[in-house]
């Protein structure tokens, strides 16, 4: 059949805008914007070619990483450097594919982080709370567990001879860390303490104990993270805080049970210690830096012992796990964005947020984009927002300062109905209330780990005029007063780059991540 017009010469650009009215100017070459999208086009059409297999996959969460964080922290990082920020990359954002994940959980329409994970360490969806089981669990009851199990994708990759890691700056039994090996009715299980009561006489594992007994293939090969007291004996000492001892009231001390189950292997609680760790050793190697969640980064140099940054730690594991002879499967949890957010407090979120772009940086100059997955993403979003039409290069953590009729930056602050100045940043709820109330939250001083110097809750919409907003200890302000700042159920982004990467397109499921690594993996005949 003839034609004179084939489909593919008829394909029609429609762009809806209303600039479109206006017939297009000839594009400026002098202009940096046109040349750096021009530049953009060329490093897209050079991408690994479609359907190559990775080796190697590396999975980066950043708990509570939304997209407002993510914006926020970039140009943070950039006004850090002495730049306006608002064009600075996250090392993630130079990421050659992107998608979107809806996060929502079973039962939740904004997802806490065990529904979260499970999604995209097992591939289904489940019932808030819950780790490593799908949707016929009841949350609580550990009897519901066996039947409801799923496999993970740790699981899945000793099984077939792959090594293992994980790095958090949590506990390594907290939600995010524990769905990549556990398997409970409710995430708070974290040690025998937390159990309930029928739980611990049916002999119920807890997450520790989940990790430690671990029993696919070799075991995980690294775990790098914080939580020693759920592993230590209620009268056993912390090695960094002698005036604290370990949560465990079943007689085990774990990491001694960690240590005999690996006699090869290195247990490690400060920074000099894996900073000296050989990574030509063979042995597994468990870091446990805190008692509890590791510090903020903004806090870390005040740690009593030592404690390695997140990006310290994701190198370190790497240089071990690469040794292995068929590849490996590594989590890599950036687990205090989501704290700090909780605290109301955007700086120690942003900051956690550009140590965990520095960790994704690390692992790019260190593998090799031809064999090794590289996925980054969040598992939910929290309710911070940016607003107020602040001009180019005003201060991300400041009040905002908008632009003058001439388009200049203005010479005074922005106004609110009330004539009151107000920051970039804000949370819909949290501590950060400021409105008149007889009761105020005080906020949950246990979770939150509160820094010193911390600074109490104001009254009434305050004038900030003499207030230094981008203080490390500022609350932004929240419009709802919760104790804590909640989680947000916008969709968050993944990041993708190397082989398989061209799976992350379009909108998913949470759940999809897992089968698109599975996919990128070559695990075509997994059993379900
Ligand atoms: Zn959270």
């Amino acid at each position: 059949m003839r034609s004179a017009l084939r489909p593919a010469a008829v394909a029609t650009i429609v762009l809806v805008s209303a600039a479109c009215a206006r017939p297009a100017a000839p594009p400026p070459s002098d202009n940096d914007w046109f040349e750096s999208g021009q530049a953009a086009v060329t490093r897209a059409r050079a991408l690994v070619p479609p359907g190559a297999r990775a080796r190697s996959v590396i999975l980066f969460i950043g708990d509570g990483m939304g997209l407002s964080t993510v914006t926020a922290a970039g140009i943070l990082e950039g006004q850090i450097r002495g730049e306006p920020g608002e064009g600075n990359m996250l090392a993630f954002e130079e990421l050659p594919h992107v998608a979107l994940a809806k996060t929502y959980s079973v039962n939740l329409q904004v997802s806490d982080s065990a529904a979260t994970a499970t999604a995209m360490c097992t591939g289904v969806k489940t019932k808030a709370y819950a780790l490593g089981v799908d949707e016929r669990v009841t949350p609580g009851d550990w009897s519901t567990v066996e039947a409801s199990r799923r496999r993970t994708l740790f699981e899945e990759a000793e099984a077939r001879g792959l090594a293992t890691g994980l790095v958090t700056t949590t506990r390594v039994t907290h939600a995010t860390p524990a769905a990549c090996y556990g398997h409970a009715a409710h995430r708070s299980w974290e040690d025998d303490t937390s159990l309930p009561p029928d739980a611990r006489e049916a002999g119920f594992p807890d997450l520790a104990r989940q990790l430690v007994e671990f029993s696919a293939g070799d075991g995980i090969d690294v775990i790098l993270g914080g939580g020693r007291a759920q592993f230590l004996r209620h009268n056993q000492l912390d090695p960094e805080r002698p005036e604290q001892t370990g949560n465990r009231l079943d007689g085990r001390d774990l990491i001694a049970a960690w240590q005999s189950r690996n006699p090869a292997g290195a247990f490690l609680w400060n920074r000099s210690q894996l900073a000296s760790l050989d990574p030509r050793r063979v042995g597994p190697v468990l870091g446990l830096f805190e008692s509890s969640h590791l510090a903020f980064e903004a806090d870390r140099q005040d740690d009593i012992g030592g404690e390695p940054s997140l990006s310290e730690m994701t190198a370190k594991a790497i240089e071990l796990l690469q040794r292995h002879p068929s590849g490996f499967v590594l989590m890599v949890e950036g687990g205090r964005i989501d704290q700090a957010h909780h605290l109301g407090n955007a700086y120690r979120a942003l900051t956690d947020t550009i140590e965990f772009s520095h960790a994704v940086r690390a692992a790019l100059s260190l593998t090799d984009p031809r064999e090794t997955l590289i996925v980054v993403t969040a598992d939910h979003s929290h309710v911070m927002t940016m607003a107020g039409y602040p001009h180019r290069g005003n201060p991300i953590l400041g009040k905002v300062v908008s632009v003058d009729a001439g388009g200049e930056p203005d010479s005074r602050y922005l106004r609110d109905a009330l004539g009151l100045p107000f920051t970039t940043l804000s949370y819909a709820n949290g501590p950060g209330y400021t409105g008149a109330s007889p009761e105020q939250p005080e906020g949950n001083k246990r979770f939150l780990h509160l820094p010193t110097g911390y600074r109490g809750i104001a009254r009434g919409r305050p004038d900030l005029t003499a207030v230094d907003t981008t203080a490390p200890d500022y609350l932004q302000e929240a419009t709802v007063p919760t104790r804590n700042d909640t989680h947000a159920g916008e969709d968050v982004p993944i990041y993708a780059g190397g082989p398989g990467a061209e799976l992350f397109r379009g909108v998913q499921e949470q759940s999809y991540l897992f089968h698109a690594v599975i996919e990128a993996l070559g695990w075509t005949d997994r059993e379900r």
